[in-house]
């Protein structure tokens, strides 16, 4: 191999200096810190991607970015959604791309939207494209959320354990985050348990032992309790779960994701775009509907549970990627939760489920500076999430419509 010549060297490193080492500097009117602090007139400092210094605005130089009038906050975080979810030219839900490139491109479509929307940092779970697309974004090759992605998903009733252990490998190998089952059936055929439990065991127990999290697509005590016994991390949906079953997660700090507010509403807004399609019928459009209410219901209950840890995901399928902040506005709004819990459970809560606490979710000194600003307080009307106005990423501003 040819030897570089140490001037050419020195130029090259001098430059990566020059783009890296040029710290800059935010001026935040409101900082919410995402784990439930809040502080009036702040400087945030960047440098090499990652906060360095949060300090008072008063008697600093002016900021190179002012948002003295905005509220900032750490990127958010969605920990269910499925990027590779669209409609197709027809405008109708697509279930098969027979062009891969345009599918590709519908895909950016939707990283793109959840980025300008917010999110930093989403967990998108059951496609093996999906590993394509988060590739090309860590690269920073394209834009979009930081992704992590279970690539497919455990759903076939009829694998034996030996099978879904061997599946579940398989995953691991080819670059999964983290391993999703689907437990019960869809809400739309009514969501009773599917898998039983020397099958739910194997997939947990050879996740555990790739060093990987469960996600559960469950919604009844049957289903979630086998997979809490079993040692997931995360159940998805609950739309029947009893209190009793909530105490049971909360006791083994399982993360409960309930989507309450995004999917179904996104799913009966486009009705005639999936109607006809799959289990998408005028019955699973009635069981759907059923669904908002008893939802509600169960999530009112949910926030009484004493440590149960309710961590902010949407579920956004086609149609409702870049509206995932209207997760946590419906759930402050109808739900009744504390809007600075919703904000801690879109930001650090989330971070903590992905196995990245400190990393991202948070401003403080260390972590990657992903950072969002909204036009108006978010404690005093969750609405506000509406209105993004900067979008920064590992350091990079995406957005700034001050
Ligand atoms: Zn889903």
């Amino acid at each position: 191999m040819k030897k570089i010549a140490p001037f050419i060297l020195t130029l090259l490193c001098a430059g990566t200096l020059a783009t890296q080492d040029k710290p800059v500097t935010i001026e935040a009117g409101l900082l919410l810190d995402g784990i439930g602090g809040a502080r009036r007139d702040v400087v945030i400092t960047v440098k090499d991607g990652k906060i360095a210094l949060i300090s008072p605005a008063a008697g600093a130089a002016a900021a190179d970015y002012d948002l003295s009038g905005l509220t900032v906050t750490p990127g958010w975080i969605d920990t269910h959604v499925h990027l590779t979810w669209h409609f197709g030219p027809d405008g109708r839900f697509a279930t098969r791309d027979p062009d891969a490139g345009q599918a590709m491109l519908y895909f950016l479509e939707n990283a793109w939207a959840d980025l300008m929307a917010g999110f930093t940092t989403v967990q998108s779970v059951g496609d093996i494209r999906e590993k394509a697309l988060r590739d090309m974004i860590t690269k920073g090759a394209v834009p979009g959320p930081r992704v992590l992605t279970s690539l497919t998903a455990v759903t076939n009733v009829a694998m034996t354990p030996a099978e879904i252990r061997a599946y579940v490998g398989k995953m691991a190998d080819e670059g999964a985050d983290l391993i999703k089952i689907f437990a019960s059936k869809s809400i739309r055929d009514g969501g009773g348990r599917t898998l039983g439990d020397d099958q739910v065991q194997a997939a947990i127990g050879e996740a555990q032992a790739r060093g990987l999290r469960t996600m559960i697509h469950a919604y009844g005590d049957d289903s979630i309790r086998a997979c809490v016994l079993a040692g997931c991390s995360q159940i998805e949906h609950g739309s029947l779960a009893t209190d009793e079953i909530f105490g049971l997660m909360a006791e083994r700090g399982v993360y409960f994701d309930p989507n309450i507010g995004l999917v179904i509403q996104n799913y009966i807004a486009n009705k005639p775009r999936y109607l006809g399609i799959g289990n998408y019928t005028e019955e699973g459009f009635a069981q759907m509907e059923k669904a908002i209410p008893l939802n509600l219901e169960m999530f009112k209950r949910a926030l009484k549970i004493k440590g149960l840890k309710i961590v902010f995901g949407t579920d956004a399928v086609a149609g409702a990627h870049g509206r995932n902040a209207e997760e946590a506005i419906f759930r402050v709004e109808k739900g009744g939760q504390d809007p600075m819990a919703a904000i801690v459970s879109m930001t650090s809560l989330a971070a903590e489920s992905l196995g990245l606490a400190g990393k991202i979710g948070t401003l403080a000194p260390g972590a990657e500076a992903d950072v969002v600003a909204v036009a108006s307080d978010p404690l005093q009307d969750i609405a506000a999430l509406r209105n993004v106005r900067f979008v920064m990423k590992g350091g990079k501003i995406y957005k700034n419509d001050r």
